[in-house]
């Protein structure tokens, strides 16, 4: 059994993993924290039977090295880095959902992840059919250099553009780099009714060519979610993306 944490459990995302987790006959959900809803019980919070957990505020180091083997994160751009270090500072492997982050976060959760000797990964995106879109993206961008994304999310998103689009414009622009130089333009739209979805629309003479991706359920991240929980100690150090983990 892996003992697993989650951290933002009284959140939208947060309620998916703790569900997930729950069902999944591997894991062992061991801590479930936030800073709303403290005292409820993570289950019952995520709409399952009571499981047991109550939903707390964050332990000290060494209580989170005793309880978790891994940590999943989806809580706030302004959480996530200290999260993520306390976790690696506990020998606790950080699978990290969250999404905008600052460069200078992710090179200090690089660098502690490579001091610690502890696995790490940050995805922007746990949809394995967004994994394909940035990949049929990036061999698209090689013949066809010339492309703008449209990033579509529920108006309660933090951060703007979206972390999947800019991770899609860095693939991009690195593929391309050959024809054309620059940053590849993103456009973000925030609308009720949306989840998580994403169009990269690649123009030619004549030609347009449109890799659509649409999450319609918060459902779609959890298998991505689960597979990076029981890999994640594999890995030494950080990974950015969810690409290093379906293979092999
Ligand atoms: P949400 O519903 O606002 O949930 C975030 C939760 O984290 C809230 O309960 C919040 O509590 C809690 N929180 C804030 N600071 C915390 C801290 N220091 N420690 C513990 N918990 C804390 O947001 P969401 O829709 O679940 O999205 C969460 C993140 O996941 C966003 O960055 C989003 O972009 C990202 N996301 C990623 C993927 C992916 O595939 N990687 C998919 C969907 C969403 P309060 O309400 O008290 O602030």
């Amino acid at each position: 059994m892996i003992r697993v944490a989650v951290s933002g459990a009284a959140g939208r995302m947060g309620r998916e993993v703790v569900r997930a987790v729950l069902e999944a006959p591997d894991l062992e959900l061991t801590a479930a924290l936030d800073t709303a809803q403290i005292g409820q019980d993570a289950g019952l919070t995520a709409g399952m039977p009571a499981c047991g957990v109550p939903i707390s505020p964050w332990p000290d180091t060494a209580a989170l090295g005793a309880t978790a083997e891994v940590l999943v994160d989806f809580t706030t751009p302004a959480s996530v880095a200290d999260n993520a270090l306390r976790a690696l500072e506990a020998g606790v492997a950080p699978v990290i959902g969250t999404t905008g982050l600052a460069h200078a976060d992710v090179e200090r959760i690089a660098d502690a992840a490579r001091r610690h000797g502890v696995g790490a990964l940050i995805a922007p995106n746990f949809a394995i059919g967004a994994v394909l879109m940035m990949r049929f993206a990036e061999t698209a961008a090689r013949f066809m250099p010339d492309v703008e994304i449209i990033e579509l999310h529920h108006p309660a998103k933090l951060d703007a553009p979206s972390g999947t689009a800019k991770l899609t414009a860095a693939r991009i622009e690195s593929a391309r780099a050959e024809q054309r130089t620059g940053e590849v333009p993103i456009h973000s739209v925030r609308l009720p009714g949306l989840v998580a979805h994403q169009e990269v629309i690649f123009g030619d003479l004549g030609q347009t060519l449109s890799i659509r991706h649409d999450s319609l359920d918060r459902r779609s991240f959890m298998p991505g979610v689960l597979l990076a929980v029981r890999r994640v100690r594999t890995f030494q150090g950080l990974v950015v993306g969810l690409d290093a983990f379906l293979e092999g």
